[in-house]
């Protein structure tokens, strides 16, 4: 490759290495696709970026070797999930005009083949340095994969690999916090979990600790999600992580702002990236994420890489179009995708067609112009577009300036810990019952689910027994309820009377809690002596919310929990009623396995005009398998 004299001023490098391991070709994604920790973990420099004029561009400046000053303009990445990546960057003056750095995977029996490159055009003299110095680091994404696989052979609960050197860790301090979180919540945390955190905050890198999301990590330890939710839930309360609420771009889904506390969050924001501004709500835009407590170990928020694909993982494919570009991918499309343009609003949802499709692949090309994507017209359907089996996806960009294209999954299960998830916890309302929101604040949530029960006959319980040991049985049996609901994953909100109102994050979780109530309260007064046994109404609805605070408490407000009042209204006693409609929204698992009957009626409920469908459901307690 060694050129002329007269070459040798726009000399082109071209590094390409490939190797192959013994893992599915998703493992390697999740591995190199994160390229903040993987830079971070091959020793390139960290990089500060800054806004540019073009809002898809970003300027970018690090020190080359520890010494040299490099200024680039960083383009966004592209991507298809589970095939590629590609960065390029243009360099202000010095020996190297731009270059592109990415990888590629393919499917190789047993494994993948990953090949890791960079290309880089008009080197000058100095090209015969660079050369070594950009083989080295395309060579260090592949030792990554090996010191991966390595690690993974030897038992590590985290094998992805880390940068050298111990980091300084006040380990007595950790010690002694973990300590508390082995003693002392009830039920116990489990000790794999307790030990895979410790190794974490002993030899993991700043990235690993700040802005953690427990359910990623889960899934990474192959663990019970919510198990290691709760696990830092406690590790908040012992001091050995801190938790902060990250105010989430709901479009591009990368964290905008952040709070200490939920009181501290904000009301409105804005995105740069999406030039966009949101109202808060409570279920997509307000994250809650862990870092490691500074007196265990400080942490700096360095950043080596801002753009890759682990910050999006919903977005199965992401491409930069330069004007009039036509971009042909290599996806195949498993379930319905939306493609998107970044900063602007139209959305195309591409519903991929069964069928073998022949071995024919064709071309369905899909054009973006005057602010909106456009398929053939014999394949749009409503706001979507067919996707016959077979067809090549194609983007055009049949505008003046460059944009950024992004096909999302919708089907991705998110990562994100919300705030409306979290706060319907037990557990968590009983450890930070000081997050609460701001005075007069209120955020709207999407979706919640709402379990009333209330006791019947209690009139006759107070004339019989007398206040006190009536009292006491009512007292009692919120204990009773209060267990149930939170192993059934919701919490208590608030009890009105003898009454109680609960709230879920998920209707099936609501409604196997509301069956369960009725499953198990005979059994427990029998075993606490209460006779005659107590009788419970039970009632559950779902729908949008309001979350506020009252009485120092998080409390939901609007229609959907006033009709969940109501409906429970409708329970005589041993029972669980809803409305038909949300039965039918209900999964099947609640149901299913369990000897249940389903009684239909038609009711007025109180405040609404109309006759109501509801159902009734009555447990017949079939026991065996
Ligand atoms: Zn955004």
């Amino acid at each position: 490759m060694r050129g002329r004299q007269s070459d040798m001023k726009d000399q082109p490098i071209r590094v390409e290495r490939e190797r192959s391991y013994p893992m599915p070709v998703a493992e390697a994604w999740r591995l190199l696709a994160d390229t903040d920790h993987l830079n971070r973990t091959i020793g390139l420099p960290s990089v500060e970026f800054s806004a540019l004029p073009d809002p898809l561009v970003r300027g970018a400046r690090a020190k080359a070797f520890g010494v040299v000053p490099v200024r680039w303009r960083e383009f966004p990445f592209d991507w298809v999930r589970e095939r590629r990546y590609a960065v390029r960057r243009e360099f202000d003056g010095g020996p190297v005009k731009t270059m592109e750095i990415g990888i590629e995977l393919r499917p190789a029996e047993p494994g993948v083949t990953v090949l890791s490159y960079a290309h880089c055009a008009s080197a000058g003299p100095l090209s015969r340095l660079l050369r070594g110095r950009i083989r080295a680091s395309v060579d260090d994404t592949l030792d990554f994969c090996d010191h991966y696989l390595a690690r993974k052979q030897a038992g590590r609960p985290d094998p992805v690999p880390v940068p050298k050197g111990r980091p300084q860790v006040n380990q007595a301090q950790l010690d002694q916090r973990l300590g508390r979180l082995a003693a002392d919540p009830v039920p116990p945390v489990p000790s794999d979990l307790i030990a895979a955190l410790r190794e974490r905050i002993l030899a993991g890198s700043d990235d690993q600790l700040t802005g953690i999301r427990p359910f990623a990590l889960a899934d990474r330890w192959g663990a019970d999600r919510l198990a290691v939710l709760r696990m830092f839930l406690h590790a908040a309360t012992a001091g050995v992580l801190e938790l902060r609420w990250q105010v989430m771009c709901p479009t591009c889904r990368v964290p905008k702002a952040e709070a200490g506390t939920l009181a501290q969050v904000p009301v409105q924001f804005h995105c740069e990236t999406c030039g966009i501004a949101y109202d808060v709500d409570f279920d997509q835009r307000v994250e809650l994420r862990f870092s490691v407590h500074p007196a265990i170990r400080a942490t700096t928020g360095q950043v080596y890489c801002i753009g890759g694909p682990l910050r999006a993982p919903h977005i199965v494919a992401q491409q930069y179009l330069r004007p009039h570009e036509d971009r042909p991918l290599d996806l195949g499309l498993a379930g319905p995708v939306q493609l998107r343009t970044v900063r602007a609003a139209h959305r195309l949802l591409l519903v991929p067609e069964p069928g073998t499709g022949g071995s024919r692949v064709r071309d369905l090309t899909i054009t973006y112009s005057a602010g909106r994507w456009v398929g053939p017209h014999s394949l749009m359907r409503g706001d979507g577009l067919a996707v016959p089996a077979g067809s090549r996806l194609v983007l055009r960009n049949q505008t003046d300036g460059p944009i950024l294209a992004a096909l999302e999954d919708l089907a991705w299960t998110s990562e994100a810990t919300t705030a409306a998830q979290v706060t319907t916890l037990q557990e968590f309302r009983d450890l930070f019952s000081s997050e609460v929101l701001a005075p007069g604040q209120q955020l709207a949530v999407s979706h919640m689910a709402f379990l009333f029960s209330d006791l019947k006959g209690s009139t006759r319980l107070y004339e019989g027994l007398g206040d006190a040991p009536a009292y006491s049985r009512v007292s009692r049996h919120f204990d009773f309820i209060r267990q149930a609901v939170s192993r059934g994953g919701g919490s208590i909100v608030k009890t009105m009377g003898d009454g109680v109102m609960c709230a879920f994050y998920r209707l099936d979780d609501a409604l196997g809690t509301a069956l369960r109530l009725q499953d198990e309260v005979t059994a427990w007064c029998g075993e606490q002596g209460i006779e005659p046994p107590l009788v419970l109404k039970v009632g559950v609805h779902h729908g949008p919310a309001i979350v506020m605070t009252a009485n120092d408490n998080l409390d939901y407000f609007g229609r959907t929990v006033n009709l969940a009042a109501r409906v429970a209204d409708q329970s005589r006693g041993g029972d669980v009623v809803l409305l038909r409609q949300v039965l039918d929204q209900a999964g099947p698992p609640p149901i299913a396995g369990r000897g249940v009957t389903v009684e239909s009626f038609t009711s007025r409920l109180r405040g609404l005009d109309d006759e109501q469908h509801l159902v009734r459901l009555t447990s017949t307690r079939v026991t065996s398998a």
